[in-house]
């Protein structure tokens, strides 16, 4: 066992609850909430298996340094089991196990038919060279591949915090290279440049969903009002918490949605300015000065944890696990915290958060954009054909008659753009946003409805545990095991 928290217990070394028992504290919520049999609720709760490897890596100067990696596959109800690769000095197997649980809760909600799975090294891949980055991920891929931890049908990793698409063309590379003639090879990883079998789309997509979910939440009058908040993005003061992939797209799509940028947190430090911060002047501002810090305009902040305690509409933490905890809850002035990032908010800030009112759009639910994306990434993949090819020609022919034929019955003419826009056939970008949206609208929609069923009882993270529940036990029941 490595790290500060403990698989045998609840409580880590530091005297914290472990992330995996506050996934299990969530759980066991919302299932007392249920009439299921507890029985089929510990097959759901349990981890299936976690995989532990140890190897070595030579470095490019010489010297060895042995790696430690993990990959948990929490659950096989249905397959194959997904979820993210996270390269961090905090990896360890509870929080991989933490992780592969919330996929599965995940997946449920947004009726993505996969399993939950994490994995993840346990550096800081800023302390590596590319050259060494590659070595170790080849690696890793070789050592899932030996003890049948990756693949199209059963296992299928993707980006997650450290990592990205290049890692993922190496785990798609060596699977292939070790797996010849497989006609499904590519669909062993998703998150892959477009060049390399992924989707259009895939990058931006955890971001996206989040933008999708946030504004689904703002759109309803009753919960906005209750926040003493107008519905709408348009005018929210946001404060964005990381910015990487998931933190950066959430924030590029809320600012063009008319949403006003007060606080920003890097690693190195944050920046305050309640007038609004310019996102793509900031992004030049760290390629240049290497920080955010010293930003034209804005206020240093002392920590970079500070900015959670900015005075703001919504909060985004979009970096890593339990940073709102017990200790700085009651800082907290944001009135809707939307979890980017995978378990943000601890359970012990999640009770003192509901009680003082605070609207949480919980991680099980905000951040599936990129499993949704990575499912229709892995649906192109199987079905080696790209989405839109066989019918957007047929479209655009199809909605040129029709305009034609308006044309032709009014006065009316469009002009050439006009035309253009409205005969457009749906190509894959398209389908792919459409087809995020609808998802995160309709699953929101779904948590919303279990949370008014169990008005005082649920929150919307309790709702959207019951509505993943519900949906994973019936695929037990339907076997017959469980009641
Ligand atoms: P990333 O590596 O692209 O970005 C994370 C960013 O957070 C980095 O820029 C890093 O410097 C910054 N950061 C690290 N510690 C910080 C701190 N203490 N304060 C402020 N910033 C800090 O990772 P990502 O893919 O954007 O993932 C972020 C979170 O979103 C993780 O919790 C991940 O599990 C979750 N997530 C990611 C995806 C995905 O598709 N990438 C999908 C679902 C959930």
């Amino acid at each position: 066992m490595s790290g500060e928290t403990s698989m045998s217990g609840e409580i880590s070394m530091s005297g914290e609850i472990s992330f995996s028992a506050q996934v299990d504290r969530n759980f066991d919520k919302a299932a007392a909430l249920t009439d299921l049999d507890p029985l089929l609720m510990q097959q759901i709760k349990s981890c299936n298996c976690v995989y532990k490897v140890d190897f070595p890596l030579k470095r490019d100067d010489g010297s060895i340094q042995v790696i430690q990696a993990w990959r948990a596959e929490h659950s096989q109800h249905k397959l194959p089991t997904k979820g993210g690769i996270r390269y961090a000095p905090t990896v360890d197997e509870d929080e991989v196990v933490a992780l592969s649980a919330l996929m599965t809760y995940k997946c449920a909600v947004v009726d993505v038919p996969f399993g939950g799975a994490k994995g993840g090294i346990r550096i800081n891949p800023w302390s590596y060279s590319p050259d060494e980055l590659q070595r170790l991920t080849r690696r890793f891929t070789v050592e899932l591949m030996r003890k049948n931890f990756i693949g199209p049908g059963t296992d299928v990793p993707a980006p997650d915090f450290g990592t990205g698409a290049r890692e993922m063309s190496w785990i798609a590379d060596t699977y292939m290279t070790m797996s010849s003639g497989e006609l499904d090879a590519l669909a062993c990883v998703t998150g892959k440049p477009v060049a390399q079998g992924g989707i259009r789309g895939r990058t931006e997509a955890t971001g996206l969903g989040v933008f999708f979910g946030i504004a689904e939440a703002c759109s309803f009058e009753e919960d906005m009002t209750a926040l003493g908040l107008a519905t709408g993005i348009e005018g929210k003061r946001v404060v964005i918490q990381g910015l990487g992939n998931v933190g950066y797209h959430a924030a590029k799509f809320l600012t063009e949605a008319g949403a006003v940028l007060v606080g920003l947190a890097e690693y190195e430090g944050a920046i305050h300015n309640s007038q609004g911060l310019d996102l793509e002047a900031v992004m030049e501002h760290r390629r240049t000065t290497k920080s955010i810090l010293d930003f034209p305009g804005a206020k240093n902040l002392k920590r970079s944890v500070d900015v959670l305690e900015v005075d703001c509409d919504i909060l985004v933490p979009a970096a890593l696990e339990n940073q709102i905890t017990g200790e700085n809850s009651r800082r907290i002035k944001a009135k809707i915290i939307a979890e980017a990032a995978n378990g943000p908010v601890t359970s012990e800030a999640s009770e003192d958060l509901d009680e003082r009112g605070v609207f949480v759009i919980p991680d099980n639910y905000l951040n599936a954009g990129g499993v949704v994306v990575s499912y229709f990434e892995w649906l192109k993949n199987i079905s080696h054909v790209r989405f839109g090819r066989l019918g957007r020609r047929f479209e655009q022919q199809a909605y040129e008659r029709l305009l034609r034929s308006i044309e032709n019955a009014t006065d009316h003419s469009f002009t050439p753009k006009e035309f253009a826009d409205l005969a457009r056939g749906a190509d894959e970008a398209a389908l792919v946003r459409s087809g995020l949206e609808d998802t995160m609208v309709t699953a929101y929609h779904a948590i919303r409805e279990i949370r008014q069923r169990h008005q005082g009882k649920a929150d919307l993270r309790t709702a959207a545990f019951i509505c993943a529940i519900e949906k994973i036990a019936l695929c037990y029941q339907e076997l017959g095991i469980f009641p």
